[in-house]
């Protein structure tokens, strides 16, 4: 019976109750200065959305304020596919905002997200839709593997998620980017939440649904170089780490006792050294002290000022993201905002 019900809802979930239409699947796929690849990832992704048995799709770009020829580039396939749409926004706004954008111009029944640089095979997407037809709301791909990318990357990724782990709550997969299938219903959640320094993988983990994953091999970059420079990498650890843990908070604390007890050892050394007549040297030892002192009390005021920046980023009422143009052949442009 529960399995029964279990394949009613997964039917319904892709839309099947509609008998006089495919279920559409949507590829979000974000690019920043992607000129160099961008066409070999289009035509290798169109011919997999094509092949996909039963489905109707759409393709939606997101132009990340690239200063190269991606948009035209991008407009090219719009204009010779209907089902393209290029979104492109005024400035650059960063990956994950990238993404959020094509969430919200995609109307699929399950949206892929996917990198530009072909380092996520599009071939992939058919076992995807398989999981999600037998009703996962969300695939993840899980790396088996990962070319070309350096030990520096691996260990601080591992270890980024490691950390990540232990001090938040939720459950978010390790290996695992953002090149994943969410259903309608994820999709709708994830439209909902519109916090400015976003953490997509963590978000779509805390909304939950059955999720399941569909192993690959992370290959190299197809051309081009990472549009994650370090800067970029540690924003986004932040992001993770602050919108999903309260931990560090907690550390300023503990590190105010853990200060303090140090010091009332030090105090209880000074009077033993007193009591047996040995002289107490002042200025070394009070240099040491002060400067240890200050150094927790800036780690404090720092840990503070994160999370007060970043509060003071969401009160402020700006869209997430400005959008500059859409190109695409079945309708005309219309620049909507967030
Ligand atoms: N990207 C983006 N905006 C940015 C940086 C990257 O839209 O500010 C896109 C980029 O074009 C690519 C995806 O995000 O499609 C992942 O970026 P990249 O491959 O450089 O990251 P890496 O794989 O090195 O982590
Ligand atoms: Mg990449």
């Amino acid at each position: 019976m529960a399995q029964v019900l279990h394949r009613v809802m997964a039917a319904t979930q892709y839309g099947a109750s509609d008998m006089t239409r495919k279920p559409l699947l949507s590829l979000v796929t974000p690019a920043y200065n992607e000129a160099e690849g961008i066409q070999a990832f289009h035509a290798r992704a169109q011919a997999v959305m094509e092949s996909l048995d039963g489905l109707d799709y759409e393709m939606i770009y997101v132009d990340d304020g690239s200063r190269d020829d991606s948009f035209k580039i991008m407009s090219e396939f719009a204009a010779t596919n209907p089902r393209v749409k290029v979104v492109k926004f005024s400035r650059n706004f960063g990956h994950q905002i990238a993404i959020t954008a094509g969430l919200d111009h995609a109307r699929g029944d399950a949206i892929v997200f996917i990198d530009a640089d072909l380092q996520d095979p599009p071939e992939l997407i058919h076992e995807m839709v398989t999981k999600w037809r037998d009703g996962f709301d969300v695939v993840y791909a899980k790396r088996a593997r990962r070319e070309g990318e350096t030990k520096f990357k691996l260990w601080t990724a591992a270890m980024f998620y490691r950390l990540l782990r232990s001090l938040s709550n939720i459950d978010i997969p390790q290996d695992v980017g953002d090149f994943r299938l969410i259903s309608a219903r994820v999709a709708n959640e994830l439209r909902a939440m519109r916090e400015k320094d976003r953490f997509i993988r963590g978000l779509v983990s805390w909304v939950g649904f059955p999720q399941t994953f569909v192993l690959y091999d992370r290959d190299e970059r197809f051309a081009g170089e990472t549009k994650y420079p370090l800067k970029k990498m540690l924003k986004f650890a932040f992001d993770g780490i602050t919108s999903f843990s309260n931990t560090p908070l907690k550390v300023a604390t503990w590190m105010g006792y853990g200060a303090s007890a140090l010091a009332f050892l030090y105090l209880a050394s000074v009077f033993v050294q007193w009591a047996f007549g040995i002289t107490v040297e002042g200025w070394a030892t009070m240099m040491v002290a002060m400067l240890f002192l200050g150094g927790v009390q800036l780690i404090c005021i720092g840990i503070l000022g994160e999370y007060l920046g970043r509060i003071f980023n969401e009160i402020k009422p700006r869209p997430v993201y400005i959008v500059q143009e859409v190109a695409s052949s079945a309708e005309t442009t219309t620049p909507d905002l967030d």
